[in-house]
């Protein structure tokens, strides 16, 4: 049973660059499944309240039901992957993401409709083709933060929380995306972005100079 105190009052939708991941992790392995593709993967759906806190998880005894998504686990693989080592399926990152945060909207939202909500986002979404529209490609390049702040603001009529990280020769590049979506888990919604997503120096955006390898430079 859900108390009060353990519902909430939106998502943040969070996509990460696979590459950027790697370097934050300082390693990282293909899913057993197969390498994946050379675009954005969902990190996760996330309950939050208004304050800027959130709930976490919220059932002591709940367990992850790989069998209840069974109907999804292609989308999951190609838009879900996990990039953790030791390599495996998945199933571990989708796990810890329904126990840590699933678990907070199920009064919304049951297992299977809770990953479908997150699949359903990421391709309504359309990140990487977003960019790419604006000329925004994962090429090494270097992309103000104005550019994809307004390629996806003007995509989406929503104004995305932009995370980064620093590449192994310390050259800021995108990492992670917001997007606040309502409390049905099927709605991009408006927020304003405190900055509590990017509140230590590593994870804020900068303009630099330099020319990462193979992801969004900033
Ligand atoms: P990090 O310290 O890497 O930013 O965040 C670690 C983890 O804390 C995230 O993966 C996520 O599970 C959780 N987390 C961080 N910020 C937020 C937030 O604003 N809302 C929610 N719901 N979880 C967060
Ligand atoms: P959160 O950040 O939601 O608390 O937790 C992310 C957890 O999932 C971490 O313990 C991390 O090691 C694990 N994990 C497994 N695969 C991935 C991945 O591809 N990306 C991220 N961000 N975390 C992953
Ligand atoms: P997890 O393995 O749970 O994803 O991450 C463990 C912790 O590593 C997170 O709670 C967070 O504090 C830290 N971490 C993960 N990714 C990043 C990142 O991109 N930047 C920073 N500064 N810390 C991170």
């Amino acid at each position: 049973v859900l108390s009060a105190s353990q519902d909430f009052d939106f998502f943040y939708f969070v996509q990460q660059w696979p590459g950027s991941y790697c370097d934050t992790k300082r390693s990282c392995c293909y899913p057993t499944t197969g390498k994946p593709a050379s675009d954005f993967g969902i990190h996760g759906l996330w309950p939050n309240y208004n304050d800027g806190s959130y709930p976490s998880n919220c059932r002591s005894s709940s367990s992850f039901n790989a069998s209840a998504i069974s109907d999804l686990i292609g989308k999951m693989r190609s838009d879900w992957p996990t990039l953790a080592c030791p390599s495996n399926d998945g199933t571990k990152f989708w796990s810890h993401e329904w126990l840590k945060h699933g678990t907070c909207s199920e009064s919304v939202l049951d297992e299977h409709s809770y990953f479908e909500a997150a699949l359903n986002l990421k391709k309504k979404m359309g990140l990487l083709q977003i960019l790419q529209n604006a000329g925004i490609q994962p090429d090494g390049g270097f992309y103000s933060l104005d550019s994809i702040n307004e390629a996806i603001s003007n995509a989406t009529g929503y104004t995305p929380g932009i995370a980064c990280n620093v590449d192994a020769s310390g050259n800021s590049q995108l990492y992670q995306i917001y997007l606040c979506v309502d409390k049905s888990g099927s709605k991009f919604i408006k927020c304003s972005w405190p900055g509590s997503y990017c509140d230590t120096s590593s994870e804020c955006c900068y303009p630099t100079t330099g020319k990462p390898a193979s992801s969004f430079g900033i």
